[in-house]
Order: structure tokens, then C-alpha cells, then sequence
């Protein structure tokens, strides 16, 4: 695997934060000028669902596109935990499904999905309508392990936040933080691998070291965390001890870093050997593929849904695809920018199936940014070919910031890539 230099690096993130995402080396152009009739229903109106069912209608405009959504309004995760921070409003990361029903022509069907009967080609809706497909695209997000949390489950998430899902929860940990004492602890549990944005557990100890160095300077960020390595280590440890010093400790799996226990009403943490006290308890707990692609048999023993790169088509179910975080598509991230990039290869490929074309093996392309202050971030990319030997993605080159990369510009392209990451899939 090649090593981007660091010159490249540079000209890289700046290319992504000037752009935004990438998509697949699929040639888009010359697909859209062939038509091709179909029904297709997407599941989930999330990074994933949205640019697929975008991607569809640019590259196919004769489909019959529908997209089922059991919300009115998208909040994304990216940006959420600036606003867990005292950074951004909640509203700032709404988004619309106005312009994909108005100008792109996708049918949006508000509703909650209640079982999908690949057999019959029906998505069935809690209302007792069903909506056919010939094909149908499923990216229902993630779902969370309670059962793997002893004392953490979802009456417990109430007064002790996970915040994995932006929305009531990222108030609810705003609201505590604002709430805390002065030389409190912040107590963050960061599950094992793999888990929607891996280095996002990191990027909230950093956002929330910064506003206790406003308002707490007193105060203590500790991350108990499940595994020995964690995204960006160097760049976040570096961060930290420059900007935080003293403030936040990390202690790894192999410093019993794995807890055993919570009591969430005392907001008190087992480990092997020791309690930790918290004054603000964020547990983010253990996650599988959403609930949906579980009761539709999409999942396999891993608690996530195996597909071939190539088309996103699921390994168990043929006929239905599965991008964004419910997918496993290895060494790919779960990421909204990893989403976006499934969901263009999964749309170029359908339409390629539907006219009874070979997909081309596909390149995707991942970038992450974390925040460790508003002026301040760092970033890791990824390019993955596809191996058709193997039927699987490999990292061909990766890259992070240098270490003595300009802080300031990645934060400024941060913040555009947020911008355009929105208007790519919602847009
Ligand atoms: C704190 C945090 C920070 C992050 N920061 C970044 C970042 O900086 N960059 C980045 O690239 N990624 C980031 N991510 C990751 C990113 O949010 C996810 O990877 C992305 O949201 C995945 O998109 P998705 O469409 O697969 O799932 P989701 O966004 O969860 O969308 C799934 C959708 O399906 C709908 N749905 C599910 N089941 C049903 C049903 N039965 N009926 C109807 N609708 C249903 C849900 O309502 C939801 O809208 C972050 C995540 C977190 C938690």
C-alpha cells in the first residue's frame, strides 16, 4: 500500500475541502446518456440513502426513484459534536429533503419501514402500504449492541447520553456539560472496532476539552476505550498535549480501558480493577447494522450486512443493496464521505446491471476531518481499488496531516467539506 507523501497529502485535503466528496472512477457522463426504466426504492434517507437515490436519478432520469424516510428532517452527525460544544446550533445541521423531491424528482415517502419481502419485491410500510421495486437499495444506519453494556440500554441512554445519533441526545450531553462543575470529569466510553466514524469519540474529547478550557478550566476529560489504537492516534495525542495540557487522558484496552459495568443513575463506570465517577457520562456503546437490515435477513454473524464492492449487492439477499454504515465493505471507515462514495459506485452499478452491463471494478475514496478546536483540525484519507480476485477493497494509498501540516487551513477545509457533503447527498 502506497504512503501518500506529504506534499500530495496537502494537495489532497485541500482539493477535498475546496470540493468536497469524491465519488468512484465510474465515467458518470456516459452512463447518463443511456435511459433505463425501473422502479427503484431506497431505504433510509441518511448520507447513504439520500446520494444514491440522487446519484440514480442524475445518472437514469427515466427510473421511477423512490426514497422512504421515517423522518421530516436529516440531522447529521457531522458537525454534532461542535454543537455538543457550544460551537453550533442543532439547526445548523438540518437537512432537507426539499430539493431531492422538488428539483431531482425522487419520490420521498415519509414513513417507518416495517419489513422488506424480497420475495414479493415490496418494502412494507407501518401503515400497511407497500411500496414495489425491481431493485431496492437499503442504508438504514446503525443500530446500537445495548445488550453488550451491562446497566446501558436505551432507557438509560435518557439521563445518560450516547449521542451517536444527532438530535434530543446531542442537547441532552450540551445541556450536562453546561450543567457540570468546575474541576468535574467527563467520562467517555469509546467502543471496540468497527462503530460509525472511528475517530469521532477522539474529536468530541478534543471539542469538549475546549469548551471546559473556556468556561471549566478545572475540569478532566477521560476516554475509557475498548481498544489499544484509535484513528489518528499520533495526531490526536499531539493535539491534545499542545492545546489540553493535562486536560485529557486516554486509557487504551491494554490499561483497562474495557469496562465492565455502568450504573447509570449514580454515572459510575466498572473496569476489571476500578470505578471511575463521572459528573458527565457519555457512553458510546458497541453497534451493528440499523434494525431493519437485521429483521430482513441482511446481516450476517458479524451484526453487519456483506456485499460485494463492486455493486454494494448484499452477499445473503440478491437483487438488494446496502451502502453507508450498515454495510461492511473492509478497510473502508464508516463515514458519511465513505457513504457518499458507496452510493455513487452502488448507482452507477445498478444502472449497469439494470441494462445488463458488467459493472467496472471501482475506486472509492474516504476523507475524514476531526476538529480539536474551531481553528484547528486534522484529517486521514483513503483510496480503495477493487480486487475482483478476491471480491474485496483494498487500501491503495492512505494519508494523514504531517505533523507539521497547517492546523488552520484543515480546519477551514473542514468546515467547506461540511457544506458540500450536505449539498452532495441533500442537495
Ligand atoms: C459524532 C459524530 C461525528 C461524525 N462526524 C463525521 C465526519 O466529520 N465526517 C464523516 O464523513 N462522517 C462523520 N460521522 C459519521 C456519519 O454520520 C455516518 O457515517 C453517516 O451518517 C452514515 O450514513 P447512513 O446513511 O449510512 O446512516 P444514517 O445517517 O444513520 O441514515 C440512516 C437513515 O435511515 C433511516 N431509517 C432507519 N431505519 C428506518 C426505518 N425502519 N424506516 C424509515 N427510516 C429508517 C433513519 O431515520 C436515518 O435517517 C460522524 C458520526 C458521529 C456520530
Amino acid at each position: 500500500m502506497a504512503r501518500l507523501s506529504r506534499r500530495s497529502f496537502i494537495k489532497w485535503a485541500s482539493m477535498v475541502g475546496a470540493l468536497g466528496a469524491y465519488g468512484c472512477s465510474a465515467n458518470l457522463s456516459a452512463l447518463r446518456e443511456k435511459s433505463v426504466k425501473a422502479r427503484i426504492a431506497v431505504v433510509g434517507g441518511g448520507f447513504a440513502g439520500a446520494s444514491v437515490a440522487k446519484y440514480l436519478k442524475m445518472l437514469g432520469q427515466n427510473l421511477d426513484v423512490t426514497l422512504i424516510e421515517r423522518e421530516a428532517v436529516y440531522l447529521s452527525c457531522p458537525g454534532s459534536n461542535e454543537v455538543i460544544a457550544d460551537l453550533k446550533r442543532l439547526d445548523e445541521l438540518r437537512r432537507d429533503y426539499d430539493i431531492l423531491g422538488n428539483s431531482q424528482g425522487i419520490r420521498i415517502v415519509r414513513a417507518e419501514i416495517n419489513a422488506i419481502d424480497a420475495d414479493r419485491r415490496a418494502v412494507l410500510l407501518t401503515d400497511g402500504s407497500a411500496v414495489p421495486y425491481d431493485r431496492l437499495i437499503v442504508a438504514p444506519g446503525i443500530d446500537f449492541r445495548w445488550e453488550e453494556v451491562d446497566g446501558y440500554d436505551e432507557k438509560a441512554s435518557l439521563s445518560v447520553p450516547h449521542a451517536w445519533k444527532a438530535g434530543p441526545q446531542t442537547l441532552l450531553l450540551q445541556r450536562q456539560l453546561r450543567a457540570m462543575p468546575n474541576g468535574g470529569v467527563v467520562l467517555i466510553t469509546a467502543p471496540a472496532n468497527p462503530y460509525r466514524c472511528p475517530p469521532g469519540p477522539y474529536e468530541r474529547a478534543s471539542l469538549i476539552a475546549h469548551f471546559l478550557t473556556r468556561y471549566k478550566p478545572r475540569s478532566k476529560v477521560l476516554i475509557l476505550d475498548a481498544k489499544t489504537r484509535f484513528s489518528k492516534q499520533e495526531l490526536f495525542l499531539h493535539g491534545w498535549k499542545e492545546l489540553y495540557p493535562g486536560m485529557v487522558e486516554w486509557i487504551s484496552a491494554e490499561r483497562e480501558g474495557k469496562i465492565d459495568r455502568v450504573d447509570a443513575e449514580s454515572r459510575v463506570v466498572f473496569t476489571e480493577f476500578n470505578e471511575y465517577r463521572a459528573d458527565v457520562l457519555n457512553v458510546i456503546p458497541p453497534q451493528k447494522a440499523g434494525k431493519l437490515a437485521q429483521s430482513a435477513g441482511l446481516t450476517d454473524e458479524s451484526g453487519w450486512c456483506p456485499v460485494d464492492p463492486r455493486t454494494f449487492e448484499s452477499t445473503i439477499v440478491p437483487g438488494v443493496h446496502i451502502v453507508g454504515d450498515a454495510c461492511t465493505a473492509p478497510p473502508m471507515p464508516k463515514s458519511a464521505f465513505a457513504a457518499n462514495s458507496q452510493a455513487k459506485v452502488c448507482a452507477a452499478a445498478v444502472i449497469d446491471l439494470l441494462q445488463g452491463h458488467e459493472p467496472g471494478p471501482p475506486s472509492l475514496i474516504n476523507h475524514c476531518y476531526s476538529f480539536l478546536q474551531p481553528d484547528y483540525a486534522i484529517s486521514i484519507t483513503g483510496v480503495y481499488e477493487y480486487s475482483p480476485i478476491e471480491k474485496q477493497l483494498t487500501a491503495t494509498s492512505t494519508g494523514e496531516t504531517p505533523m507539521d501540516g497547517d492546523r488552520r487551513k484543515e480546519a477551514e477545509h473542514a468546515r467547506n467539506w461540511q457544506k458540500v457533503i450536505a449539498a452532495e447527498a441533500f442537495g
